[in-house]
């Protein structure tokens, strides 16, 4: 990893803000969008780019906030990375997040945010806090080979299990449903089986598939000639050079994952879902001295 001293770390402004504190990722998964060429990445994706000054850029971004809002954190790589456990420059920012009132949305695939628990627990107990896990297979096997190099989806399962515990409000990113590998109607039903025993708020799904673009593709495609023998041919046959990616199974699974979360109550639409993380609770809103 290298350090550097970032210019700024919120995005966005329009009620809610997205940060990264890192650029790039160690979990290793095969489909990962964020190492995608377009992303200008000058630096190897596993060499993480560690922005140290995070927490003052963040501490004097909200001091100059006239309203509180949700902060989300994860969209472009883990925040709960393995180089986390050693730096806490996670932690330090949801500890000033925490500090100044703000609420916070956190996606991550990695049971390290249990560290975190009761800080996240005490977010949401003075705004909100909402925790996102993404679950794409059940299958502990084939977890280890798209997912190397974090939990498995049982472990985040239990993930999602304790923060139901302490109320804190969780949204499962079911994505990517890769074509040919795990789009199956056991593999869909077991994971929304377990997203109901969790009590998850909502589900993301876009749709039954994946997308592949440059520098993305190139990665996946050695991963699948490495692990799935014949199946980047298949792909190549099928889909050519698109950037999205179909599972031939798109129409039935989707309906399957839409009357299931209709049937439990589970919010499905992802503008729902984004609603409900971006949103923040309106009696909190206005800043108060500290
Ligand atoms: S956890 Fe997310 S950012 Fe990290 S490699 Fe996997 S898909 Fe990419």
């Amino acid at each position: 990893m290298h350090f550097v001293d970032a210019k700024g770390i919120l995005t966005g402004g329009k009620g809610h803000f997205g940060m990264n504190v890192y650029r790039g990722c160690t979990h290793g998964c095969i489909y990962c969008d964020s190492r995608s060429r377009c992303y200008q990445f000058t630096h190897a994706f596993e060499d993480i780019e560690v922005k140290q000054n995070a927490p003052e850029l963040l501490e004097k971004a909200l001091k100059s906030k006239r309203q509180k809002a949700m902060i989300g954190t994860g969209s472009m790589s883990d925040p709960y990375m393995h180089c986390e456990e050693e730096l806490g420059l996670t932690r330090k920012c949801l500890e000033i997040i925490c500090r100044y009132g703000f609420g916070a949305a956190v996606q991550t695939k990695s049971d390290r945010i249990l560290r975190d628990i009761d800080l996240l627990e005490e977010i949401n107990r003075k705004a909100k806090c909402v925790v996102q896990i993404t679950l794409t297979t059940w299958d502990d096997r084939l977890c280890r080979i798209i997912e190397p190099n974090v939990c498995n989806t049982k472990r985040r399962i239990e993930v999602l299990e304790e923060m139901r515990k302490k109320g804190i409000p969780t949204i499962v990113w079911m994505t990517p449903i890769l074509p040919f590998i795990n789009d199956t109607e056991e593999n869909i039903s077991a994971i929304l089986n377990a997203c109901v025993q969790a009590g998850v708020k909502g589900i993301i799904c876009f749709d039954m598939g994946v997308t592949l673009r440059e520098g993305d593709r190139e990665y996946f495609y050695a991963a699948l000639d490495m692990h799935f023998p014949g199946v980047k041919e298949l792909y190549m046959r099928t889909y050519g050079n698109a950037y999205e990616v179909p599972s031939p199974r798109r129409k039935e699974l989707m309906d399957l994952f839409i009357s299931f979360c209709a049937k439990h109550g589970i919010l499905w639409k992802p503008d729902q879902c984004f609603d409900y993380m971006s949103s923040f609770p309106e009696k909190y809103r206005q800043m108060s001295f500290l």
